[in-house]
């Protein structure tokens, strides 16, 4: 188990003073290199790299620190209120409670879910914005002819979450997310810091480094809510017809699309060009 890293404000200083060399990518050249010609984005990348090396061994509460103070009100989080999720809300309510964050609301979610929605806006008073596709439920499954997810689950993620997150993310430069690395191959390799070419963004992983055991401990330490299914065997939750609970010594993301060769939404899996 790695140990976890306690926030306290940097003693040297503020961040920008301690980190200075950090304050390299602004918003203003994120919006200004994803329409520009590729070299633009390769010497963006390069920063990134850069950065996000630097930020190795900094706190996540640091991280999400340095992504505020460079991007603002341009930063969002995308949250399924998974238990690393509900870590990086506790901690933008210590460091950074104005970052905008929304949930993928795809009409498929667990009450259990949508009710820990209510729970972070009593604890930490952060107004989780529900993103929703533009079809209901059953408007999407009358027009398919039933449920997609049992016959196209790819076309039922990207229409239900990926083109939603493309809606959500109009005007943003940068995205927190909650993966960390040790949870499938795909996300093996994500930086700290880096470029997400699919969404054309500066993806921000403060718990990259951390284990499982890592976001365990915090939630319990603090007392931040979490799913309560969870406790029912549900390691990994996203929508209810394409998650199961697993069973002792099965991967932890081993419920979700059961059965199926599909182990991503498609919202954290790796693209060529993506950072790694
Ligand atoms: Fe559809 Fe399942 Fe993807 Fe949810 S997880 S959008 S129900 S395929």
């Amino acid at each position: 188990m790695s140990t976890v890293p306690a926030y306290k404000p940097s003693a040297q200083g503020p961040l920008e003073e301690t980190l200075p060399q950090l304050k390299v990518v602004s918003a203003e050249t994120i919006k200004s290199s994803v329409h520009s010609p590729s070299e633009n984005i390769e010497i963006l990348r390069e920063s990134l790299r850069s950065i996000s090396d630097s930020l190795e061994s900094a706190s996540p509460q640091e991280v999400i620190a340095w992504g505020w103070e460079n991007y603002g009100d341009s930063l969002t989080m995308g949250t399924a209120f998974g238990p690393e999720g509900m870590v990086i809300i506790h901690m933008l309510s210590e460091v950074a409670p104005h970052v905008h964050v929304f949930n993928l609301e795809t009409g498929y979610q667990f009450q259990e879910t949508l009710d820990l929605r209510e729970r972070v806006r009593e604890r930490y008073g952060i107004d989780v914005e529900l993103k929703r596709p533009e079809l209901t439920v059953q408007q999407y499954e009358a027009k398919h002819g039933g449920p997609l997810y049992k016959t196209n689950p790819h076309q039922c993620c990207a229409d239900r979450k990926l083109a939603v997150l493309e809606r959500g993310i109009e005007g943003k430069s940068a995205w927190i997310s909650a993966i960390r690395r040790d949870q499938s191959p795909d996300r093996a390799q994500a930086p700290i810091v880096g470029w997400d070419k699919k969404f054309s963004l500066v993806k921000i992983n403060p718990l990259a480094n951390w284990s499982k055991q890592d976001v365990w401990k915090m939630i319990t330490d603090h007392d931040i809510p979490y799913n309560p299914l969870h406790d029912q065997g549900y390691t990994s939750i996203g929508c209810w017809p394409c998650t199961r609970s697993v069973l002792m010594g099965e991967d932890e993301r081993a419920g979700r699309w059961s059965g199926t060769e599909k182990t991503e939404c498609g919202l954290h899996s790796l693209d060529p060009g993506d950072e790694s």
